[in-house]
């Protein structure tokens, strides 16, 4: 060994880049971050993707946000370096002016999920106790929160209801808008585990993923149009009398109302509505049908959309009718993205949530918690606005100020016009983040926060796992956890007593007491269990309980045990094709880029290997079009137009129209998308609208 060579040290940890959460070596010398390994960990086993490999790249990246900066010439003015106390005491006092002058909740919290569990419920707490206010909300709100309230109504919890370690025993994966082997590719290797062993594989996606280029069946649907595809597939299932008719009669309830729903969805209905061939259908049917055991995987490819709820409900009716839901292998499984999305709505940073999955408006679990927190519950605020409801109140200047943590909402949200005059409006805007999103290029404060290998916490994985994050070196000049922000602002808002947090670990031991009882029950879960036993699952009622990795193999979280059907009628999308815009335009992920690409898009690999975004459009539509491979076009809705490059690729419907959606500035693919919501979780619809694509110099 080389003597000058600096002495490393390992730090175990987890990928924060999605919500699969791979384990990871951190290698550490000299206290900074220099390398990676990856861990033998229960769900990675030793694997890590292209972002995983690099993520540690953040740490000391030159682009971190290093030290508070405010405009003290007001907007307009510069960004300039301050002290701590400057920003901090100049933050309250704007709040206390505003909050005396418009009301508790003109001031509002907008979170992130990517964040730990400890962090998460801070800022839960800090806008309820330390704010008084009722908005606060959170990113996973774009993300997956229609397949939460679809669990939530049909199980009576939210979460995956099986581990990873479950796929391979399927004998038929139905994989339903959701992009494996590019969003989650770790996750392959259950997949390929499975076919290995002989499951079949069926997808449902307008594109040919790189997941579908390897299935049994491609069923490439119209963006928007799920619902009659899954209908009809049950339908035929009915009439083939493949349906666990025991199974649904002793574990169920509303069957009957979801068989009636269905039975007009013939093959050719379905057809008709999807554009997905009947033939295709009917073997789709078939294949899953006769399966004895069936995974029904889905992610955002149906769940962002305004009927998001029933395209999830859809899939738990086959699930479910099938007898399903609670056998190893068996049933469904949401597929969440965010690294800590699953933790992050668990905790109580949503609008409608309290710590342990409680909901703020139902009485005694408001009394409950504010008991807890030793407030009288007539100060503990009731259910705020929604992240897409709040940045209305912003732009209509109800909200007269936000926090933001760690998202990128210029980026991310739809009709970014709209976010603009928001973010304007505010007076302060302030940002915590670790780099200059361009959210934060229109904060009046930026607070220089911690990457997630700087700070120790935990997060719960898409299996509901609860893993245990450590920390490898310090953030970077005079950037801080979090968590110690959010605690000093608390103590110059006369709140401090109710943060007197030293670690990390007296947040998590207080929430592990808080969600006591809750439908996320992390009570038993200590750090050391943690460590023993690779990841706990909640939920982990008592110290010697081992957690719970399957859900629902004898009851569902209803006193009466049974899980509820609900009869889904089709809609159509928001927005569909039509007069000028005859194209259905969708938007997702890449390999090489994890959400608003603000991390990854400064991490040099990745962004070379995907540097700017583009517009998938199959041959026939290109020719039609005489437009060619890589030439820079223009796509345009009701909203806005955007100049791209054009990507000519047989992998999509020649209807469909794909962009990614991890850029900024004038290459935002939500400058495009629709601002519809789902009418019960405001769930943008990002994954369909009408549009345009042509030439440049077209007319
Ligand atoms: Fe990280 Fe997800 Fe890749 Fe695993 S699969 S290395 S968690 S981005």
């Amino acid at each position: 060994r080389d003597a000058t060579r600096l002495a490393e040290t390992l730090v175990p940890t987890h990928c924060a880049f999605c919500g699969v959460q791979c384990g990871m070596n951190l290698k550490v010398a000299d206290g900074k971050v220099i390398g990676v390994e990856p861990r033998n960990f229960p769900h990675n086993r030793g694997s890590l993707c292209p972002k995983g490999v690099v993520a540690y790249q953040q740490a000391d990246h030159p682009d971190r946000l290093r030290y508070p900066m405010m405009r003290r010439g007001g907007k307009g003015s510069p960004l300039e370096r301050v002290t701590w106390d400057e920003a901090l005491d100049y933050i309250v006092s704007r709040w206390q002016r505003i909050q005396a002058e418009y009301g508790k909740h003109a001031v509002s919290i907008y979170s992130g999920s990517s964040m730990t569990n400890e962090k998460c419920y801070i800022m839960g707490k800090f806008a309820r106790v330390a704010l008084g206010t009722r908005h606060v909300d959170y990113n996973g709100r774009l993300c997956m929160s229609s397949a939460a309230m679809a669990y939530a109504r049909a199980f009576g919890v939210d979460r995956a209801p099986l581990p990873m370690t479950d796929i391979p025993l399927t004998d038929c994966i139905l994989a339903v808008g959701v992009n494996v082997a590019e969003c989650f590719p770790i996750m392959m290797q259950w997949v390929w585990q499975a076919r290995d062993k002989g499951a079949n594989l069926i997808v449902i996606d307008p594109r040919e993923t790189p997941l579908a280029r390897t299935a049994d069946l491609w069923l490439p649907v119209k963006p928007g149009t799920d619902i009659a595809v899954l209908n009809a597939m049950l339908r035929q299932i009915i009439a083939d009398g493949l349906v666990d008719e025991e199974y649904l009669k002793t574990r169920t309830q509303g069957w009957e109302a979801v068989r009636d729903e269905v039975e007009p969805f013939t093959l050719e209905y379905a057809e008709h509505l999807s554009g997905v061939p009947a033939k295709r259908i009917l073997a789709a049917a078939r294949l899953y049908g006769r399966a004895a055991t069936s995974l029904i995987m889905h992610a955002r490819g149906i769940e962002h959309s305004t009927h998001g709820v029933d395209n999830c409900l859809a899939c738990i009716n086959l699930a479910l009718a099938r007898g399903q839901v609670g056998k190893p292998g068996g049933g469904t499984m949401m597929v969440t993205g965010q690294g800590n999305g699953q933790g992050g709505r668990e905790v109580g940073q949503k609008a409608n949530q309290l710590p342990g999955y409680r909901h703020i408006d139902v009485p005694e679990e408001r009394e409950h918690i504010a008991r807890f927190w030793g407030i009288p519950v007539e100060e503990l605020p009731w259910e705020g606005a929604a992240a897409t409801e709040m940045v209305h109140l912003m732009a209509d200047g109800e909200i007269k100020s936000c926090m933001i943590v760690c998202s990128n909402l210029m980026v991310s949200l739809p009709d970014n016009q709209v976010v603009q005059k928001a973010l304007q409006n505010l007076d302060p805007l302030v940002v915590i983040d670790f780099f200059q999103s361009e959210t934060a290029n229109f904060a009046d404060v930026v607070l220089p926060g911690s990457v997630w290998c700087e700070d120790e916490g935990t997060t719960t994985n898409l299996e509901g796992r609860v893993i245990k994050i450590n920390k490898a070196a310090d953030p970077p000049g005079e950037a801080q956890p979090d968590w110690i922000i959010v605690r000093e602002l608390a103590k110059r808002l006369g709140r401090g007593q109710f943060f007197p947090y030293q670690s990390a670990l007296d947040i998590w031991n207080e929430l592990r007491e808080a969600s006591k009882g809750g439908v996320s029950d992390y009570y038993g879960i200590t750090w050391e269990k943690i460590d023993e036993q690779e990841g706990v699952f909640w939920p982990c009622p008592t110290l010697d309980h081992p957690g719970t990795p399957r859900l629902f193999t004898e009851r569902f979280g209803f006193p009466d045990g049974r899980a509820r059907m609900f009869p889904i009628p089709y809609q159509p999308p928001a927005e569909e094709p039509g007069g000028m815009y005859p194209f259905r335009l969708t938007t997702g992920r890449v390999v090489y880029h994890y959400l608003s690409g603000n991390q990854t898009r400064r991490l040099g690999f990745l962004n070379s290997q995907a540097p700017e975004p583009w517009v998938e459009i199959h041959p026939q539509a290109a020719a039609r079009l005489g437009i060619v491979n890589e030439e820079i076009v223009r796509v345009r809705t009701p909203r806005f137009s955007m100049e791209v490059k054009a990507l000519v690729v047989p992998t999509i419907r020649p209807d469909t129209l794909f962009i990614p959606y991890h850029y900024g500035g004038k290459q935002a693919a939500n400058q495009l998308t629709n601002s519809a919501v789902e009418p019960t979780v405001k769930i943008p619809e990002y994954k369909v609208c009408a549009a345009l694509v042509e030439k440049l110099n077209a007319p």
